[in-house]
């Protein structure tokens, strides 16, 4: 047979779009219109039966478009691009994750519902969960990234809550502590019910869509900041979910009332980043994978936490790592040697790498989580966690490798100056400066 399954990387520029109408153009312009003319009555009556479900969709028959709020060229051509990366049936893109996240939760949860999240979140998912959802009559439980089958079958059993829905991000931020997926399918399979199936659903923008694949490990629903690696350039906030075409369906469903999608420009910029994501994302896991090697032998770091540093001894960690994930992504967390004033030396001394929250982007971002994005968390869940007054959160760009690392090791060297002609800490006496 004279075909070939083409690799998304391949189909980045093409896939989805027809040059032959739009005027030939090689790019999808951008359709910068509210509106679209129907070319007779009957065709617009046919377009509002599909639209509204009336009726089912004929075999040859395409979606017409009707209005931006609904759909848009740019839109569908960038949700259609999407899905093949994580090898979903359909995607649906917003304004921003966070939309792409509360929307998704409002559709699967009702009043009575149990929520049950992975913790630490993003600050803003987070929030939505404790202080949104719940205003809604629906409960929600946490649990720690690294809790055991057992123990969170265990805590439902104790609040007898019935679970709609599991809800992750793995590797957690700031922490990079990974979630086995498989083992939170068994779970949601344990607590669904012949009428009612378990969702898992998976934050995916720390090493999506590239380095890991939730749809292919049993979750039903992906939840992506686009923002991040996605878009790729710290120039648009946009967010997508992806899964099944029934679940998607009633995502777009509330998507089309709520009117968070995104709009024609911003899935023209994000087309347009798609085309770069693989190069861009190989390079920034390689210049981080150099990096995190650097650090985990400097004097002035204490400890590092980096998907790629991990080893066979590391256990679970390492076999969820080996099995779950294709690449390390590009985040590092990596305690400073002393505390908060050390970590902000390194901070304010950096050169090239900028201090700024987000992540994915081209360039390097680095910020402090304890008193930056997870400035919210009380202080004795940060403790827990980990989040302590001397660890720095790094996101790798795609600048050169070694450049990145004489940054880091000039900004570093500031700290054991500085610390040298004060007094002497016990951590620098381990180091043995
Ligand atoms: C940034 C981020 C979000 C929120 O996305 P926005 O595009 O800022 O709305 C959600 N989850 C994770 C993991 C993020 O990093």
């Amino acid at each position: 047979m004279n075909t070939r399954a083409f690799r998304p990387e391949s189909l980045m520029m093409s896939y989805g779009y027809k040059p032959e109408l739009s005027e030939g153009a090689m790019k999808c312009p951008i359709f910068q219109t509210s509106t679209f003319v129907f070319r007779t009555a009957e065709e617009g009556k046919a377009f509002f039966e599909l639209a509204y479900g009336l009726r089912e969709r004929g075999e040859k028959e395409e979606i017409g478009l009707i209005y931006s709020r609904l759909n848009n060229p740019d839109l569908e051509i960038l949700e259609n691009r999407l899905t093949l990366w994580d090898g979903a049936e359909d995607c649906a893109v917003f304004e921003s994750g966070m939309s792409a996240i509360s929307t998704a939760l409002f559709e699967f949860l009702e009043p009575g519902d149990t929520l049950l999240y992975s913790h630490p979140l993003y600050g803003g998912t987070a929030h939505f969960i404790t202080e949104v959802l719940t205003k809604f009559g629906i409960k929600v439980q946490a649990f720690d990234a690294g809790e055991d089958e057992a123990a969170i079958m265990a805590d439902i059993a104790a609040t007898g809550g019935r679970v709609a829905m599991i809800y992750v991000e793995t590797p957690a931020n700031p922490t990079n502590v990974l979630i086995d997926l498989r083992r939170l399918r068994n779970i949601a399979d344990r607590l669904s019910t012949p009428e009612k199936r378990v969702l898992v659903a998976v934050d995916n923008t720390y090493l999506g869509p590239l380095f890991q694949h939730p749809l292919h490990l049993g979750a039903d629903l992906v939840l992506y900041s686009a923002t991040k690696y996605i878009g790729g350039h710290s120039d648009v906030i946009a967010g997508a979910c992806l899964g099944s075409r029934q679940l998607i369906a009633r995502v777009k469903t509330l998507r089309t009332f709520l009117g968070n999608m995104a709009a024609p420009w911003t899935g023209w910029l994000l087309m347009r980043s798609l085309e770069t994501l693989k190069p861009r994302m190989e390079l920034q896991a390689d210049n981080a994978q150099k990096i995190a090697r650097y650090l985990a032998t400097h004097p002035m770091v204490a400890a590092v936490s980096y998907p790629g540093l991990l080893e066979e001894s590391d256990g679970e960690q390492y076999l969820i790592y080996k099995t779950q994930c294709v690449g390390p992504g590009a985040m590092i967390s990596f305690d400073v040697q002393g505390g908060e004033t050390e970590a902000f030396r390194f901070l304010n001394s950096l050169k090239l790498i900028k201090l700024a929250v987000s992540l994915g982007s081209t360039e390097s971002l680095v910020q402090h989580p304890a008193t930056m994005t997870h400035a919210g968390v009380p202080q004795e869940e940060k403790t827990a966690m980990g989040i302590n007054g001397s660890l720095v959160r790094l996101s790798v760009g795609v600048e050169n490798a070694d450049d990145l690392i004489w940054d880091i090791g000039q900004a570093l060297e500031q700290i054991r100056e500085k610390t040298s002609a004060g007094q002497t800490t016990g951590s620098l006496a381990v180091a043995g400066v």
